[in-house]
């Protein structure tokens, strides 16, 4: 039987009725800024025990991946946003016609998803990103190898649904061939990066459009995920007048509604080059709910529902940590450590609320302001080093 939503009314009156497709910690922290506005959020996803659940004004309970899922659950919304890129966009395309509004656009998303049409979407646009090849899968790559086309060292991307570093093979000598993933992929040259930087962008269908000042990632080097994002970025005023530059030429190219986090490699020879984008809330936007005037959150939920844009600005640098499962660790999770880290001063504590751990998955994020970033960045580490999470 199809599930019809319950529709709750916000205290500011008649609001648009907005849906999420996925329910995951993203989810959850839109859930949150659209709480302070007193408007009701609307979820689907496989189960309510996901992070944003429990917040959900009501709750649509299938796949974002299933044409007829995304369907009914859209049909009762009038605007539609994603957390997650890997939804079924032909729905998303079926809806539009039928006069729901989807913010980002699917045909954004469609190239979004897709790390080749990305690629190409830039090469285009004369956007500037690595130089790449697409290939079919790991025998051809091989072939390329053998022909002399392609040249070690460098890097395999899955097309397709890869994120948090999987889907992420970098292939040093020859000795990395075995690992090559057997699936249309694209190769990149391995680049010499200095830092890897992010800028945020949002805009609005009425034309407005802002971005955050840019942060610096540090990756755990062996999941290839973000372990540590600092804001400001260390880097001069030039690189990042250029990456917001490009973020906000980016997002109007793309015409997005909502955000568009765009990741950086910045080269030792000091070019600023695209690596992938997201059109959602994005992991190095964490620490604007702490250290921003607006955080992303408030932030998307102005650029879906076409309201007027918050100020972007530090109010105070920060650096976020992410709260990444203990390796080893898998089952349901224990924290430990908590109230030690909570004696740390300048901390802001972000559980998701995911009730099973497993080796570096994201449990949650800290996040350290303080007016001098150092001391910050000396806070972060202790709490890294005290706050277990553990099966
Ligand atoms: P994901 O979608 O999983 O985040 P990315 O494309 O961002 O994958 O790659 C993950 C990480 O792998 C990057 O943040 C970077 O550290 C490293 N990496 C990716 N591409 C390259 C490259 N061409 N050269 C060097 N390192 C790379």
């Amino acid at each position: 039987m199809e599930q019809t939503l319950k529709i709750k009314s916000g205290l500011l009156g008649k609001q648009p009725k907005l849906g999420i497709l996925g329910a995951g910690q993203l989810g959850k922290m839109l859930a949150h800024a659209a709480a302070n506005w007193d408007l009701p959020l609307y979820f689907l996803d496989k189960s309510t025990d996901f992070p944003a659940g429990p917040y959900a004004a009501d709750f649509f309970t299938g796949d974002f991946k299933n044409y007829k899922d995304v369907l009914a659950f859209g049909r009762q919304m009038d605007i539609l946003t994603i957390e997650i890129e890997h939804v079924n966009t032909d729905a998303l395309l079926q809806l539009e016609k039928e006069g729901i509004k989807v913010h980002p656009n699917p045909k954004a998303l469609n190239i979004i998803k897709d790390k080749g049409l990305q690629k190409q979407f830039y090469e285009q646009r004369n956007f500037p990103t690595s130089s790449f090849q697409l290939f079919e899968n790991a025998k051809a790559i091989l072939q390329a190898l053998d022909n002399g086309s392609l040249a070690l060292p460098f890097v395999q991307k899955s097309r397709g649904e890869g994120y948090d570093g999987k889907g992420v093979v970098v292939v040093k000598n020859s000795e990395g061939l075995p690992g090559l993933i057997d699936a249309p992929s694209l190769c990149e040259p391995l680049v010499d990066i200095e830092k890897e930087l992010a800028v945020i962008a949002c805009r609005n269908e009425s034309g407005q459009v802002v971005t955050y000042p840019m942060v610096e990632m540090e990756f755990e080097p062996s999941a290839n995920l973000v372990e540590f994002l600092f804001c400001p970025a260390a880097v001069n005023q030039d690189i990042e007048a250029k990456g917001k530059d490009i973020a906000g030429k980016l997002i109007e190219a793309f015409d997005i509604c909502g955000l568009l986090a765009v990741e950086f490699f910045l080269t030792k020879s000091g070019e600023l080059l695209i690596n992938e984008v997201a059109p959602r809330p994005h992991n190095s936007g964490h620490q604007t709910i702490d250290a921003n005037v607006t955080s992303q959150f408030e932030l998307h939920l102005q650029g879906v529902l076409n309201l007027p844009l918050g100020n972007t600005a530090l109010v105070q640098p920060g650096v976020m940590i992410n709260l990444l499962g203990e390796p080893g660790h898998k089952g349901p999770v224990k924290y430990e450590g908590l109230k030690e880290m909570m004696q740390l001063s300048n901390i802001h504590l972000h559980l998701y609320g995911k009730k099973e751990t497993r080796s570096l998955r994201k449990m949650g994020h800290a996040t350290v302001v303080h007016s001098d970033l150092e001391k910050a960045k000396t806070i972060a580490r202790k709490a890294q080093a005290i706050f277990k999470i553990k099966s």
